[in-house]
């Protein structure tokens, strides 16, 4: 029940369905390639960019430290486990030519629809339709 929560939660769920309506295809829960048993919340494989919403809680946000009364230090410890493999897939995806956008949960929706947005936009213009032909410039 918690893994499914955790998963694919209101937050994730509107900010997927935002984008969906700005005609942005995504793949959701995406596995990183060249990393087992770990996915970003969605990509778009074909431009290289992953993106990861991440719970203020589970992933460690440091402007909402969790609250927890008891087992704390395995929860600390779990958290502090999340942040490391947190940060060896930005590394990794990085490695890769991929773009790794993480958000905190706390984030504004409409902020972080626009980024994404903008980040799509972005690649898509990088990939080249059709390289120009040696010796174009020249006409100038
Ligand atoms: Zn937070």
């Amino acid at each position: 029940m918690q893994r499914t929560a955790r998963r694919d939660n209101p937050f994730e769920r509107t900010i997927r369905s935002q984008l969906y309506a700005r005609g942005l295809r995504y793949r959701i829960h995406y596995p990183i390639p060249g990393m087992k048993r770990t996915t970003c919340d969605f990509a778009f494989p074909g431009l290289k960019i992953a993106v990861f919403l991440d719970g203020c809680f589970w992933h460690g946000c440091e402007v909402h430290p969790p609250s927890v009364k008891k087992n704390t230090d395995f929860w600390m410890a779990k958290v502090e486990r999340n942040r490391a493999r947190d940060e060896r897939a930005t590394a990794h995806l990085t490695d890769l030519g991929w773009t790794a956008l993480r958000f905190w949960e706390h984030e504004n929706v409409a902020t972080i629809v626009e980024k994404i947005a903008a980040t799509v936009k972005a690649r898509r213009g990088r990939v080249p339709s059709s390289p120009p032909l040696s010796g174009t410039l020249k006409d100038k």
